[in-house]
């Protein structure tokens, strides 16, 4: 994967051009008695996409899938701002085409280099209240399933059960081949930025989420100190005029684009496996990196969503009911502060704090169950990074994620999909009480004879 921490070697690997050909690769696994796996961008920090050798299948082949050969922009409906797109196109591409028509996804995370079906899988989400995760603007999936079946899923449906364990499916429930999704029009977001302390986080956390559009919260532990984000969504007065053109973002100078982030902070970061007490100073590159993302203070949407994400790392991510972050937040910070040297050697980046809203995938962590997505309260997304710089790990990475996945876990979190988390069936099916057997019987007339499976699945479906 991107991130370098899972590796895999399938047996074959198929590049279908057309509908047809996808669910021709089906019926050869099916014959080969294979498993099947999509690879998307390769960006989940997990093996969810990977595609097991024979040996590692006990004996069934695995065949990997690439959709780069399938990913076209089919149609765009101006007057319905809506977009139909082959699933392999990746959301940067999407949004450079859309913005080409003056229309806008409505939210993005903090890159773009996913595939939209990858990123639908797992419950991608971005930051903002009032935006859930991406799959909740999909109106159509179309996927081939594990029987060689074409389903076109749609949000009005009767029988709605399959549309919304598509919207995220972790790939098991067939090959996405073409989405349909709401699109708005292009609109810019204009960025605050400020600092707070952890303790005014804490108190007003539901307010300081609310108080933009897209509200992002890094803070910095063991310090106390956080950097807000707040950005604004500026849309066209009228449906037909257009934006003035936003700043042109500054290329960042060698020193401060690439030198200061890219090297120094490597290195010093990897000298800091050494002699973990190197961190401490490490604190301002750490600052600079995250400023620098957002150097102008308007701009396209999806350029201003975007952020440098550094280089490689481990990172996981859970989600917990906007009610219970304050208090997560705060065990957290004990336990930081509590773990002292022993974990200190591991907390490279600032937690990363997010709302999104309530959504009515059926796996989504920011699921509504059976109150409906639009009343139900919005959810907040917690992240941890690790870098690995240089693919070197750092003291104190294992006690640092025990030490959050415990927190979380006591808390009745969520863990994001796409990242690695330690939870078996029994624990998942239990935090998704409504919607947990029913996505399993959708996956099971889908996928009747396993094909879309992996060692990830097995462990945790
Ligand atoms: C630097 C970085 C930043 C990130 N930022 C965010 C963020 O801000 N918010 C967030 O929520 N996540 C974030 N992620 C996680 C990322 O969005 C997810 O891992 C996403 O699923 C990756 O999409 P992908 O195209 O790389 O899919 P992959 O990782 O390749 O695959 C993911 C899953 O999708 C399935 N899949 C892919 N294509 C299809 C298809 N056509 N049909 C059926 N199944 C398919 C795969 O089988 C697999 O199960 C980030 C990851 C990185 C590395």
């Amino acid at each position: 994967n991107w991130a370098r921490t899972f590796r895999w070697q399938p047996s074959r690997t198929y590049v279908p051009e057309t509908d047809a050909d996808v669910a021709n690769l089906v019926r050869d696994a099916r014959r080969a008695r294979a498993v099947v796996r999509v690879v998307g961008a390769r960006h989940s920090p997990s093996d969810i996409a990977a595609t097991p050798d024979a040996d590692a299948m006990l004996g069934r082949p695995g065949f990997a899938v690439r959709m780069h050969r399938m990913a076209n922009i089919v149609h765009i409906d101006r007057a319905r701002l809506t977009v139909t797109a082959q699933a392999g196109i990746t959301l940067e591409a999407l949004s450079v085409a859309l913005d080409r028509a003056g229309l806008a996804l409505e939210n993005l995370g903090s890159i773009a280099e996913q595939t939209v079906a990858g990123s639908m899988a797992t419950g991608t989400h971005g930051a903002g209240s009032r935006f859930g995760v991406l799959s909740s603007t999909a109106l159509e999936i179309v996927l081939i399933t594990g029987t060689g079946e074409r389903r076109v899923l749609r949000r009005d449906d009767p029988d709605p059960d399959a549309f919304r364990a598509a919207l995220c499916s972790l790939g098991c429930l067939g090959i996405v081949v073409q989405v349909t999704l709401r699109v708005v029009p292009a609109f810019q977001l204009a960025v605050v930025e400020g600092e707070l302390d952890f303790a005014t986080m804490a108190q007003q956390l539901p307010s300081l989420l609310a108080q933009s559009d897209h509200t992002r919260l890094w803070w910095m532990p063991p310090t106390d100190r956080v950097l807000a984000q707040y950005a604004r969504r500026i849309t066209p007065p009228a449906a037909d005029a257009s934006l003035p053109p936003p700043p042109t973002r500054p290329r960042p100078g060698w020193v401060r684009g690439s030198l200061i982030p890219h090297h120094l902070y490597e290195a010093s970061l990897y000298a800091a496996t050494w002699m973990p007490r190197l961190l401490a100073p490490l604190d301002p590159y750490a600052a600079i990196a995250h400023a620098d993302a957002h150097s102008i203070p308007r701009g396209r949407s999806f350029e201003m969503f975007k952020l440098d994400c550094l280089f490689k790392q481990y990172v996981t991510e859970w989600c917990v009911p906007l009610a219970d972050a304050a208090r997560v937040l705060t065990a957290l910070r004990d336990a930081i502060r509590a773990a002292g040297p022993a974990v200190a050697g591991a907390v490279h980046a600032p937690i990363e704090i997010r709302s999104v809203a309530a959504d009515d995938a059926l796996l989504s962590p920011a699921t509504a169950s059976s109150t409906p997505a639009a009343t139900a309260a919005p959810f907040v997304y917690i992240g941890i990074i690790t870098y690995r710089p240089y693919g070197a790990d750092a003291p104190g990475r294992a006690r640092y994620w025990a030490l959050y996945e415990a927190i979380l876990r006591q808390r009745g979190g969520r863990p994001h999909w796409a990242k690695a988390f330690p939870l078996g069936p029994a624990e998942l099916a239990r935090l998704y009480p409504e919607t947990w057997a029913t996505f399993q019987r959708v996956r099971a007339s889908c996928d009747p004879d396993n094909v879309f499976t992996n060692a990830y699945v097995r462990r945790h479906l």
